[in-house]
């Protein structure tokens, strides 16, 4: 008898944890009531936190590219400069020769 009630209480047990179960809108992770309180408010936490490193991941991103666009720019600009220094000497050399040949 004794037994019988004891089983009669877990099946209890198991019909009301069956029905306590929620499922977490964030993660649509399935949790018992007790322990949902607690994953809810670490969970929004987490969410707010993977948030947080997709908006740094994008920035740093955008730096990356605008440092990228940064060098090519400078690359592009020194190699005008080189090539505008080397047709001012070619004239300057140029002018000297001529004045030779007059
Ligand atoms: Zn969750």
């Amino acid at each position: 008898m004794q037994y019988l009630k004891l089983k009669t209480k877990s099946w209890k047990l198991k019909e009301e944890s069956k029905e306590m179960v929620i499922i977490c809108r964030i993660c649509e992770k399935k949790f018992m009531e007790a322990v949902f309180k607690e994953h809810s408010a670490e969970c929004y936490e987490l969410n707010n936190w993977k948030n947080e490193l997709q908006k740094k991941n994008a920035e740093v991103t955008k730096l990356c590219e605008l440092a990228f666009e940064k060098k090519q720019e400078l690359s592009v600009n020194a190699v005008i400069e080189k090539y505008c220094f080397s047709s001012v000497k070619l004239l300057f050399i140029s002018q000297f020769i001529n004045k030779d040949e007059r």
